[in-house]
C-alpha cells in the first residue's frame, strides 16, 4: 500500500459522466461529460489518486442490477484508462433512502470505507461533487476540501449556495445589531419574526466551484501538493 498522499474524491454522475434523471441503467447510456477522463489523468499525472465515491440507488429501486453497474464501471475505467488515467477504486451505495443506510450520501460512509481501506488522511483528501449532499458527504468525512463543478446539478446548486449566503447575510447584519439580545434572552421582536433565526441554515460552501472536472482538476493540482 502506498503512503497517504493526497486522494480526489469523485461523485460519477454529473461530474465524469452526463447525468439523467432516468438514472444510467446500462454502459450504453454512459457518456463521458467532454474532458472528465482527462481530467481524471491529469490528477494522476501530478501525483493524485482518484476514487468514485457514487449513490447508485437505482440497484436497490431495482432499475438495474449490480452487472449492469458494474459494466458501466468497467466502461468509465476503461475511458479513463485510455485517456491515461486510473481510477484507484469505486465505492457506491446500491440502497435506496428508505432503507435506511450509514453510506448513502450525504452520509459519510463511502469516504469513510475508503479512507479506513487504504489508510487516506481525511485532511489530505477532496470531494468534488455536482450536488450539495457532495459537498455534504465531503464535510461529513472531514475532507480537507470540497469542489463544487457547475456541470450535473452543479448551476442550480450554486444558485442555492447564493440564495443561502444572501438569506444568512441579511440575518447576520440583525444578529449583529443591538436587537440580537432580544433573541438570546428570548424576548420576541414583532418587527423581525423569529422565523428568522429558525430558518438560517448551515452554509455548506465549497473551497471552489468548477466550471468542470477539468477546472475543479486544475485548481486542485495548483492549489494542493499531491506529496506530503
Ligand atoms: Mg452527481
Ligand atoms: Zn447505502
Amino acid at each position: 500500500m502506498s503512503p497517504s498522499n493526497f486522494t480526489v474524491f469523485l461523485d460519477r454522475d454529473g461530474v465524469i459522466n452526463m447525468d439523467s434523471p432516468d438514472y444510467i441503467k446500462c454502459a450504453e447510456e454512459f457518456h463521458f461529460i467532454e474532458s472528465s477522463a482527462e481530467a481524471i489523468a491529469l490528477l494522476n499525472r501530478r501525483g493524485f489518486d482518484v476514487i468514485v465515491i457514487t449513490n447508485q440507488s437505482g440497484v436497490g429501486r431495482g432499475l438495474f442490477t449490480r452487472k449492469e453497474m458494474h459494466d458501466i464501471f468497467d466502461k468509465m475505467q476503461k475511458g479513463v484508462v485510455r485517456a491515461g488515467g486510473t481510477i484507484k477504486d469505486i465505492f457506491f451505495c446500491p440502497h435506496t433512502p428508505k432503507e435506511i443506510c450509514s453510506c448513502r450520501k450525504p452520509l459519510s460512509g463511502l469516504i469513510l470505507q475508503a479512507m479506513e481501506k487504504y489508510g487516506i488522511d481525511p485532511a489530505r483528501s477532496c470531494m468534488v461533487g455536482d450536488s450539495v449532499r457532495d459537498i455534504e458527504c465531503g464535510y461529513n468525512a472531514g475532507c480537507g476540501y470540497t469542489v463544487l463543478v457547475r456541470t450535473g446539478n452543479g448551476e442550480e446548486v450554486e444558485r442555492i449556495i447564493k440564495e443561502i449566503k444572501i438569506e444568512n447575510k441579511k440575518i447576520q447584519a440583525y444578529t449583529d445589531t443591538d436587537s440580537a439580545t432580544c433573541i438570546s434572552t428570548g424576548c420576541k421582536d414583532p418587527s423581525f419574526s423569529e422565523t428568522a433565526t429558525t430558518t438560517r441554515k448551515t452554509l455548506l460552501e465549497p473551497d471552489f466551484i468548477a466550471n468542470d472536472l477539468m477546472e475543479a482538476a486544475i485548481w486542485i493540482s495548483s492549489k494542493i501538493s499531491p506529496h506530503y
